[in-house]
């Protein structure tokens, strides 16, 4: 179709990004199902791995399995759930101030973690993709971070992709509140972060030259695999059109018209 490079070989695992390589809203991309079906039945080790912590891992496996794609909640790995991990060795036992939707608070709750909303018990702040963010919860998170709360977040997107264009995103809940503390987030935890791809590896179980990353962002996607040393695929079903990829200092190893491009 063009000179886009693009994979010659299969790999022993594939890492694949979820909103705009996998699938838009409710349904999956052109080629999607074919090559994620040919890819199982090769038998590499295949995982999901998303940003979006507006969603329990749950809703993304029966989504998936929806969509044609059965997949088990093993496979799936959120920044929500990272960020439980992260919080169990960084802050065990601490209490929580959470600027984010239900899903991730139960995850936050089933990690045993209390959340409260009481500004001086808070000993950390987490700021998340919230679309039920209102001036309330800025305060509750002011207040807290300016009685000496460390302040965190699951992901950096500044928006999420849908049908009908984006979603402001996690960015600017963090934006909102460094705006008006004056503080930086001191870790986000999602994409691009060692702290997703090293819980993805350990999902994977395989060393990273055998694992190819897939997804739609240049900052995140692709940073992250190359950063952990995998060849990485950017799709451009997404986020990144291919106007953009010509002046961006991160250039992904393959480039992909549609997901069906990973089939040699
Ligand atoms: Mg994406």
């Amino acid at each position: 179709m063009s000179g886009l490079p693009v994979p010659k070989r299969f790999f022993a695992g594939y890492i694949f990004d979820l909103d705009g390589t996998v699938y838009l809203g409710e349904a999956l991309l052109p080629t999607v199902g074919k090559t994620l079906k040919a890819l199982r039945a090769r038998g590499v080790r295949m995982i999901f791995i998303s940003n979006n912590p507006t969603h329990a891992r749950e809703e993304y496996a029966v989504k998936l399995s929806r969509l044609g794609v059965p997949t088990s909640i093993e496979d799936i790995l959120t920044s929500s759930l990272v960020m439980v991990d992260f919080l169990k060795r960084r802050m065990p036992g601490a209490r929580l101030f959470v600027v984010g939707e239900e899903p991730l608070c139960a995850e936050l709750r089933r990690g045993g973690f209390e959340l409260t909303e009481q500004a001086q018990n808070v000993d950390a702040v987490i700021a998340s993709f919230d679309r039920t963010f209102v001036y309330r919860k800025l305060q509750i998170a002011f207040d807290a971070l300016r009685a000496g709360a460390s302040f965190f977040a699951t992901n950096p997107d500044r928006y999420c992709p849908v049908p009908s264009g984006g979603e402001p995103d996690c960015a600017a809940i963090i934006g909102a509140i460094e705006a008006c503390t004056n503080t930086r987030v001191e870790a986000v935890v999602g994409k691009p972060s060692n702290y997703m791809i090293d819980a993805a590896m350990n999902l994977m179980d395989l060393p990273a030259a055998d694992c190819l990353m897939t997804g739609d962002r240049l900052e995140t996607d692709i940073l992250m695999g190359q950063e952990a040393g995998m060849s990485t695929a950017l799709t451009l079903t997404g986020a990144t059109p291919e106007s953009a990829l010509a002046g961006s200092s991160i250039q992904p190893t393959y480039v992909l018209h549609h997901l069906g491009d990973l089939l040699p």
